[in-house]
């Protein structure tokens, strides 16, 4: 079977959007591979975190992708900070990587032109990632077309060093997401729904109260005409709505347009909210089970146990290889 990476950013609240376009994929990715699940804190302090507020999010995104579906009878599921043989091998590959490559990087390029106190993390953190993926010589990394560009750094890395110190690492491919759809934002469904958006009355979260959600649907903008039909250019509102209900649900474009062909928008945005309530109550049910559980603590140690063996295997073997060794 082959092993498939992900890394979770800590970072913002976990939306709807977010579900549907990134959680529900890796979901059904998990039947196909051996898959390496991890929150990578490390990389979310490449800007300056909160202490507290980072602690609790890294439990909150934990136990919300295991509510959300992610089995981890099925993934391992690991907390990267706990390993602390991936920033040695991060290490390790720094000094096997070229400054002009790493200041290549795109995003470097663009994120250290809006903060001109970056931290030399922005710099590195693409190497921390081919650590991420190559101590457990992963296959493939499902990463959007924005982060593939890191995954052939990686790649680029694990060539030069099996090169320089024979063969070390597995070289891995970039899995390039589908373009899925894009859940927009309710009060401004021309853009796409965000966890940095400011107003949050259009921004549905995993966490959001049934009173909360009803609120924000009912009132999501719409046009004036009264008819509910799919047209994502001249009707981004009702089509943005009608997309959340049949990611959520058995409902199709067509069966929609059929069911509310002589209905309200008030009746369609009740039926939609009624879908998206039931969809999140059971994620938030699962979601408090697990939040200050030892299950999710035994999820987590299980993983770091297994990966810990692993990463300290390929360290070793990297330092013994540059002659980091006094035997
Ligand atoms: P972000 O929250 O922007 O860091 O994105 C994390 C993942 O969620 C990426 O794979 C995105 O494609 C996906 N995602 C974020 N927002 C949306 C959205 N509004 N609709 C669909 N997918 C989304």
């Amino acid at each position: 079977m082959q092993k498939l990476l992900t890394g979770l950013k800590p970072t913002g609240e976990i939306t709807l959007g977010n579900y549907i376009g990134a959680i529900v994929p890796m979901v059904e990715l998990q039947e196909e591979y051996e898959s390496y699940i991890f929150i990578a804190d490390m990389h979310a302090i490449t800007v300056n975190q909160d202490p507290m507020e980072l602690k609790n999010r890294i439990r909150k995104f934990i136990a919300l992708y295991i509510a959300c579906g992610i089995d981890p009878n099925k993934n391992i599921i690991y907390l990267q900070s706990e390993n602390e043989y991936i920033p040695a091998i991060s290490w390790l590959l720094e000094c096997t990587t070229y400054y002009g490559e790493a200041s290549r990087m795109i995003q470097f390029k663009e994120k250290s032109k809006q903060n001109a106190n970056f931290s030399v993390g922005l710099l590195t953190y693409p190497i921390l990632m081919a650590a991420d993926i190559l101590y457990c010589d992963a296959d493939l990394v499902p990463v959007g077309i924005d982060q593939k560009q890191h995954v052939e750094l990686a790649r680029d890395i694990a060539s030069r060093f099996n090169k320089m110190y024979n063969e070390t690492f597995k070289l891995p491919k970039p899995l390039i997401k589908e373009e899925g759809i894009k859940i927009k934002d309710l009060k401004n469904p021309t853009k796409k729904m965000s966890k940095s958006e400011a107003n949050p009355n259009g921004v549905i979260t995993l966490l959001d109260t049934k009173e909360q959600i009803i609120k924000k649907i009912m009132s999501a903008t719409t046009d004036s005409e009264k008819v509910i039909k799919y047209d994502m250019e001249n009707k981004p509102g009702i089509s943005n709505l009608m997309n959340i209900c049949v990611s959520l649900s058995n409902e199709t474009i067509e069966s929609l347009e059929k069911k509310f062909a002589k209905k309200s928008y008030q009746d369609f945005k009740k039926y939609v909210a009624d879908v998206v309530v039931k969809k999140l109550e059971k994620i938030q049910k699962r979601y408090y089970e697990l939040i200050n559980s030892q299950e999710l603590d035994a999820i987590l140690d299980k993983g770091i146990e297994k990966t810990r063996q692993i990463a300290k295997e390929k360290y070793m073997e990297m330092t013994n290889k540059m002659g980091l060794t006094r035997k």
